[in-house]
């Protein structure tokens, strides 16, 4: 069997997930993902799987790789927005994720981004590297109000720590989870309109689908936001427009963006938000850990292998 692997992490990092996928004696090639859609068209067709990162598969990618040899994509992640679903399921391509396994890696990321912001450590880093001593004033989290809003694996991770770090916690979710809600003494509020009027800190934690597209509007950035918010997105670019991000800022409707997705990954030079006072920016390094790697990896080879199972 051909398999195309294309997610950096899991080539990048050696354990349990690399000896596994060699064990299987599959003929594997490497590219180097995120790919472009002209990246991998020409290539897709040639290989009877993809353990794939967020490379562009849309219906005419997919198209292509049908009609050759494709007949499983194992996406090594959680997102499954840069996949044609519907398209993959008309032309009997399965496709796996794996969920359950990169929450904790995705939560930590989220409060290091808040901790790194209210401490200014990124930029007390900077002006030390130069030889400065300029000393930034920062603020404390202590009897903050942060809003969740996507109550899932990740989010819920997030809201198991919160409370320890004397953040009133505040959740939204179109599926709460009343049980976990009670039980971590959480306040649950009606709408993503709510959290924002709320909260001063804000974490995004729901899938890009259609109907979150854009979930964080121009109109709740400048009519419902508390002032000063601190917008956190570990999630998925796609949930809030960057020109958006970038006026709310300026207007100080927003007190600060931290953001671990971009509209265009890599990063490059049309990105409007890069380098402006209070964004921070990370380069999609949320679940990029030794441990969750390992685990992910053994997951995405796991959920090819069944794949193949099924399919003899
Ligand atoms: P999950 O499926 O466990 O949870 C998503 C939650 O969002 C669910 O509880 C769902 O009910 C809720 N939801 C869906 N639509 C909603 C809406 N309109 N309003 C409110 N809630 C809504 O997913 P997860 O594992 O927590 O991951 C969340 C997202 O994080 C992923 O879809 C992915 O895009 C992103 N992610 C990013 C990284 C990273 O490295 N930065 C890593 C993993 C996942």
């Amino acid at each position: 069997m051909k398999v195309l692997l294309t997610s950096t992490s899991f080539q990048d990092c050696d354990g349990a997930h690399k000896e596994l996928l060699t064990k299987q004696g599959w003929e594997v090639s490497y590219l180097r993902g995120p790919l472009k859609k002209y990246e991998i068209i020409d290539e897709v067709a040639n290989y009877d799987a993809l353990i794939c990162g967020d490379d562009e598969l849309d219906r005419e990618v997919l198209e292509k790789g049908a009609a050759g040899n494709l007949k499983f994509i194992s996406k090594y992640g959680v997102g499954l927005d840069k996949i044609d679903l519907d398209a993959a399921k008309e032309l009997g391509i399965p496709v796996t994720n794996c969920p359950g396994v990169n929450q904790i890696a995705v939560a930590e990321h989220v409060l290091a981004m808040i901790f790194s912001f209210f401490k200014n450590i990124h930029l007390s880093h900077e002006i030390t590297s130069q030889g400065g001593w300029k000393r930034p004033l920062g603020n404390e989290l202590f009897g903050k109000k942060i809003g969740i809003i996507g109550l899932g694996a990740i989010g819920k991770e997030l809201a198991k720590r919160t409370p320890f770090l004397g953040l009133e916690t505040y959740v939204f979710d179109v599926n709460l989870d009343f049980d976990f809600i009670r039980e971590k003494e959480l306040t649950a509020l009606e709408s993503v309109k709510e959290i924002f009027e709320t909260c001063d800190i804000v974490s995004l934690h729901v899938p890009l689908l259609e109907s979150t597209k854009g979930l964080i509007s121009e109109k709740l950035l400048n009519e419902s936001a508390k002032p000063g918010l601190v917008l956190v997105n570990t999630s998925r670019a796609g949930l809030i427009g960057e020109r958006e991000v970038l006026v709310a800022i300026q207007r100080g409707k927003l007190g600060g963006y931290l953001t671990d997705v971009l509209s265009v990954e890599p990063m490059d030079e049309s990105c409007l938000i890069r380098n402006k006072n209070k964004i921070i920016i990370t380069p999609h390094i949320g679940s990029r850990t030794t441990e969750t790697i390992q685990k992910q990896g053994t997951l995405a080879v796991t959920n090819l292998i069944e794949q193949v199972n099924q399919y003899v």
